[in-house]
């Protein structure tokens, strides 16, 4: 086997949820189907890669900025749905109930690793709540216990903001993440959200 073929084996056997043995099997399919897998999948990589940042709005990863979401005129703009990550806010649109807009914090703070206010982009989401066209912000954040003390921090700096707050509802296990509910599951928890304040 070539130095070429042994690093395009060893690169994608690092990827999340991959391993040697996935790593060879990906690396030998692609390999195997050049014009259905390997060119596309290269094209993608390197637009990805010169355009890739977050969103300045709403701290979502995309190629353009404002990103797609926020530009697109048929999301409903007087609601903020707040996730610590682009995952949750990809197994949300999954589930194809919520319309409105998002805000990505960036994680959860957490004394155990130093993560504070400053770090997430709490500041952002409390100037967007002050926009006057803000009527809603839903915490949807993960049923742990930095992202439920995240979520009560949250509440606490946007007292001042006119807007009503209100929480995913039971249904998100504890200690569970959005993105390993079912979309029936957390359909339901973003339908019967709850009023929290505000
Ligand atoms: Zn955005």
């Amino acid at each position: 086997m070539s130095p070429d073929i042994q690093d395009l084996i060893r690169l994608l056997s690092k990827l999340p949820g991959l391993g040697p043995r996935s790593g060879r099997r990906a690396a030998l399919h692609l390999i195997k189907h050049k014009d259905q897998a390997l060119y596309p999948l290269l094209k993608a990589i390197t637009t990805a890669g010169e355009n890739l940042g977050l969103c300045t709005t709403c701290g979502n990863v995309d190629t353009q900025d404002p990103c797609a979401l926020c530009q697109d005129e048929r999301r409903d703009r007087t609601i903020i749905c707040v996730v610590e990550d682009v995952m949750d806010l990809w197994a949300l649109e999954r589930s194809a109930t919520y319309h409105g807009s998002y805000h990505i914090l960036g994680g959860t703070l957490s004394a155990l690793d130093g993560i504070g206010p400053e770090q997430l982009r709490i500041a952002k989401l409390v100037e967007r709540s002050h926009d006057g066209e803000v009527q809603e912000i839903i915490l949807a954040l993960n049923a742990t216990v930095d992202g439920q003390t995240t979520a009560h921090y949250v509440t606490e700096r946007l007292a001042t903001a006119n807007v009503k707050i209100s929480a995913l509802a039971h249904g998100v296990p504890v200690g569970g993440e959005l993105d390993y509910l079912d979309d029936g599951t957390l359909a339901m928890a973003m339908n019967d959200r709850r009023q929290v304040a505000g």
